[in-house]
């Protein structure tokens, strides 16, 4: 069947501006980690992407190593591309990253001039692209140098493989660092991609929110659900099928007793405010403008659709923010 994006789809997403730069970003981006690989449907895939681009998700998250077979999410993305996305690529800002175990060899992770350059060779060939919109360094490697690491980041944007570079995971010493290596290259620091949720708060105690605001840096916050627990799936424990059933990332110990108790506050709270408890989380992680886009994975184009319902109410007031705080500890 083929597809035809749906004409309404710029109207209720939201769209933001990604730190100083020129690039908007939409406030929901969907990301393929997992539910793109060798164990899922090509059809499910396609349904959730056509779910997502018709809802004005224009921001496509892909890394090296998405699977499971690494390499196997950039394959199935780079084949609905072609199939069902042709004529539509100026509309879609896509990343992919490099740090993570690739392939054997002491060339195959972390942040060598070496492995950057190839993997994105390797990134662009799966997904049958000229160039990814946005490139990252997925992992600081303490073992080379970070000049290498940034100079292959420009490099890779001279060479016209990426329009942007950005950085993922790195603390906020390290991000300074790489920011201004990047800026005396010429080539900025567009996006930094940490974890930020209700549950995992580090971004703020570590102080890379705001020094990342300070540099005009824009963010992507990833597993802003917490892989799925700050949604209505684990209310009742851990139903079949979830990510917590299959051994992936996602731990059953983290869904206790006392968290679902939890989440079952919170879920009442984001009732109150009109919302789905996933949708009051990315409305969380994006209050204030302090996040750029809230980065999430979905298993079925429901909860694509559930979850970009969030950018209706994006406000909080204060009681709902200090009751957050009480149910959602890390
Ligand atoms: P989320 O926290 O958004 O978790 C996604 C999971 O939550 C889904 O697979 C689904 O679980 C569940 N879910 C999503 N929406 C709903 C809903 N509306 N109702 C009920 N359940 C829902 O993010 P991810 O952990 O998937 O990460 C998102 C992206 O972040 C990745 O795809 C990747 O692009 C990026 N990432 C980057 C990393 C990095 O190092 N830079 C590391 C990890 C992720 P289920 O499958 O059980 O249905």
């Amino acid at each position: 069947m083929t597809y035809t994006p749906a004409e309404n789809r710029y109207e209720t997403m939201k769209y933001r501006r990604c730190g100083n730069s020129g690039l908007k970003l939409p406030a929901v981006s969907l990301g393929l980690w997992h539910n793109f690989g060798d164990d899922t449907p090509h059809q499910t895939k396609r349904d959730i992407l056509h779910t997502a681009f018709d809802a004005g998700i224009t921001h496509f998250d892909l890394a090296n190593n998405y699977g499971p077979r690494p390499g196997a999410a950039e394959s199935a993305f780079g084949e609905i591309l072609k199939t069902d996305f042709a004529g539509y690529r100026d509309e879609m800002i896509i990343s992919s990253k490099a740090g993570y175990r690739m392939w054997d060899g002491p060339y195959g992770e972390w942040g060598s001039r070496k492995y950057l350059m190839s993997s994105c060779d390797a990134s662009l060939k799966r997904m049958g692209l000229d160039y990814v919109d946005i490139f990252y360094s997925h992992r600081f490697d303490p073992d080379t140098p970070l000049e290498e690491t940034m100079g292959a980041l420009d490099s890779i944007v001279r060479q016209g493989k990426a329009l942007y570079v950005g950085i993922s995971s790195y603390n906020t010493e390290r991000t300074r660092q790489a920011v201004a290596i990047l800026n005396d290259l010429g080539t900025p620091c567009v996006i930094h991609q940490p974890s930020y949720n209700m549950l995992n708060r580090w971004v703020e105690h570590d102080g890379l929110k705001d020094a990342l605001q300070e540099l005009g840096v824009g963010s992507i916050a990833f597993t802003p659900l917490a892989q799925g627990m700050l949604t209505n799936k684990y209310l009742g424990g851990i139903p079949e099928g979830s990510r917590a059933t299959q051994g992936k990332s996602l731990n059953p110990s983290m869904v206790s007793e006392r968290a679902i108790a939890n989440l079952n506050k919170l879920n009442d709270l984001a009732k109150q405010r009109g919302q789905t408890l996933a949708q009051m989380a990315i409305a969380w992680v994006l209050r204030n403008g302090g996040i750029t886009t809230a980065l999430i994975g979905a298993s079925k184009p429901s909860q694509v659709t559930d979850c970009v319902g969030a950018v209706a109410n994006l406000e909080f007031t204060t009681e709902e923010l200090d009751l957050i705080d009480e149910y959602a500890d890390e």
